[in-house]
């Protein structure tokens, strides 16, 4: 945590950096608002209704967080003692606090991926024999994009395998769509396509469509229903929450085509990074907005590259003692990219 960071920072911390724009606030400040908890704020409905209808859905429900999303509907699908099928660097394994377990009461069973994408057959070896010893399968959850994958896409081709193994096995399936946009807009797949096999999928607000708050969870109207109680249990349901919903409508009418430039901008920096001595992209590919780096061959800790470019007015993440995490967004520019690659070339040469 950093007291002040230098002024036009080129911040490829996340892509959760970015502020609202001017038209997004304008949009917010002249939203029509009521009180959501009774279904009276007329943005926030209508955001539901985009999202539901952009997802192929029956309906949607607005709600304070991505990680609230994914609890929910964990808390929805699973009795406690169930088991939860996922890679062991899900987002839901690995960033949620544990919430699987201290919500929904659910077990973990991780399954082995390659980036985060795993098959149908992996599924299947992940499912519990029918024993009154064994935990009960329960579900099944996708990443999309995978975030410790690389930012991964998830091919419909591969989808699929998931959920024809799901569909044998009696499993509910889930998808993390944190991401779903990035992956969207890189694959030319649509949003309703990849959420099809799935009994609930979301999509993040406050990632690349640069709003300042909230994810949207949809699924069929039952497991609507279910989940606006779990909302209410745990705190998330809102009052005149349309100042809020009001940034994620203007963001799927403006900020949802442009994520092709995250990307193109993700690829022009891994191309720099891997021109760098010592520095290796530990994805080769760069599908989407992260870039992961190796610097062990530096002779530098990430932590120190970290803290030298920022020197340099430009933020990457150490994400462990040799790795370092790029993540371009909205507020990153070309010319942002040029400069962050600059910048560490030098902190390496430094
Ligand atoms: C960020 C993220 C979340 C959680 O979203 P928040 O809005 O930050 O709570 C869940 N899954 C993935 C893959 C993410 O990257």
């Amino acid at each position: 945590m950093l007291s002040a960071l230098p002024r036009n920072l080129v911040d490829l911390f996340s892509d959760t950096m970015t502020r609202p724009s001017s038209g997004m606030r304008k949009a917010m400040a002249e939203a029509e608002v009521g009180d959501e908890q009774r279904g009276e704020d007329p943005t926030t409905r209508a955001l539901e209704d985009r999202v539901a209808e952009l997802l192929g859905k029956d309906a949607a429900v607005f709600l304070p967080s991505g990680t609230m999303c994914n609890q929910i509907a964990l808390a929805v699908h699973c009795r406690s003692g169930d088991e939860i099928i996922a890679p062991d660097n899900s987002h839901i394994f690995t960033f949620e606090g544990g919430g699987s377990s201290a919500i929904a009461g659910a077990h973990s069973r991780a399954v082995p991926a390659d980036k985060g994408v795993f098959t149908g057959a992996a599924v299947t070896a992940a499912v519990r024999p029918p024993m009154r010893h064994a935990p009960k399968s329960r579900l099944v959850a996708i990443e999309q994009t995978m975030n410790l994958g690389g930012g991964a896409v998830w091919s419909m081709t591969q989808i699929d395998d998931v959920a024809k193994a799901a569909k044998t096995h009696g499993l509910v399936m889930h998808m993390d769509g944190a991401r779903l946009p990035n992956a969207v807009v890189a694959s030319g797949v649509s949003a309703k396509q990849m959420s099809a096999p799935c009994d609930s999928t979301w999509i993040d607000l406050s990632k690349g469509l640069g709003c300042p708050v909230g994810g949207v969870l949809a699924g069929s109207k039952d497991f609507i229903a279910e989940a606006w109680r779990w909302k209410h249990r745990l705190g998330g349901a809102l009052r005149q929450s349309g100042i809020l919903a009001a940034a994620g409508l203007y963001a799927l009418d403006h900020n949802w085509d442009r994520l092709a430039e995250d990307h193109a901008n993700a690829r022009a920096f891994a191309e720099a990074a891997a021109a760098i001595k010592g520095v290796k992209l530990v994805y080769p590919k760069t599908e989407t907005n992260l870039v992961f780096l190796d610097v062990s061959g530096t002779g530098k800790s990430a932590a120190a590259l970290s803290d030298a470019i920022l020197a340099h007015g430009v933020r990457i993440g150490a994400m462990g003692p040799a790795l370092m995490r790029a993540v371009t967004h909205l507020d990153v520019s070309a010319a942002g990219i040029a400069t962050a690659g600059t910048a560490l070339r030098k902190a390496v040469a430094g």
